[in-house]
């Protein structure tokens, strides 16, 4: 037995957030009586769990690493008819959704997956999964700067947790550095604030790898399934 909320999130429903809510709204029946209360167990392979009135499918798990491409959105759909992640997942049949975020301009590393259970354990803040990024920015930051990202930035959320930061590159010619700077949250446009904090705006941002998961070289626009490794590795 399980609790409902997990139980919906594995079938990839949503996010155990979200499935919360359709229960509390009343849209889920386990074995045709409708359940509003959050801790309530059911057993997914005997009972018939459905939400709006239709069954929930135990759809396989599919995990997913892609290079996301700049100018691509991370979301499900754009009323602006932009090109959205799932373009590029030809042959990928089930449904699947971007675990965390990369900006419009943001390039490389980006995890997808119908597995909702999954997807909340990598973004929940409480996890603290290391995210790592190439930033090229305007200007050659001092050591002294590099130190502030270090030990935690005000912005206008609040302090950053502590991050690591190297430099990767300096090119003196073209007033640019490249620096590698791993985060361990997930806030909105987390690392361009950082940098824009220190009065260094990103030129290019690429994450490289989340968790242990690796970019490696896998090509712009090309993704692979993950091995079970791998999965296990980033739980
Ligand atoms: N930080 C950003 O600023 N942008 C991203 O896409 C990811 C992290």
């Amino acid at each position: 037995m399980e609790r409902l909320q997990k139980i919906l999130a594995q079938a990839g429903v949503a996010s155990r957030r979200k499935c919360e809510d359709l229960i509390v709204a009343g849209k889920v029946e386990v074995n045709g009586e409708t359940v509003t209360t959050l801790g309530t167990k059911a057993d997914p392979d005997q009972d018939i769990i459905t939400v709006n009135g239709k069954p929930i499918r135990n759809e396989k798990k599919v995990y997913i690493v892609m290079n996301k491409p700049k100018g691509v959105i991370t979301s499900a759909s754009d009323p602006e008819g932009r090109k959205i992640v799932s373009d590029y997942l030809r042959d990928v049949k089930e449904r699947v959704y971007p675990v965390g975020r990369l900006d419009y301009d943001t390039e490389g590393l980006i995890i997808l997956t119908n597995d909702g259970e999954f997807a909340n354990l990598l973004t929940h803040p409480k996890h603290h999964v290391p995210k790592t990024y190439m930033a090229i920015v305007k200007g050659v930051p001092h050591g002294d700067d590099l130190d502030k990202l270090r030990a935690g930035i005000k912005l206008e959320d609040g302090m950053t947790a502590p991050a690591e930061v190297e430099y990767k590159d300096i090119d003196t010619a073209k007033n640019e550095a490249t620096i590698s700077i791993t985060i361990y949250e997930g806030r909105n446009r987390q690392v361009r604030r950082m940098f824009e904090a220190i009065s260094h705006p990103v030129i290019k941002l690429k994450r490289i790898a989340f968790g242990d998961l690796l970019l490696h070289n896998l090509k712009r626009g090309l993704f692979r399934h993950l091995t079970k490794d791998e999965i296990e590795d980033l739980l």
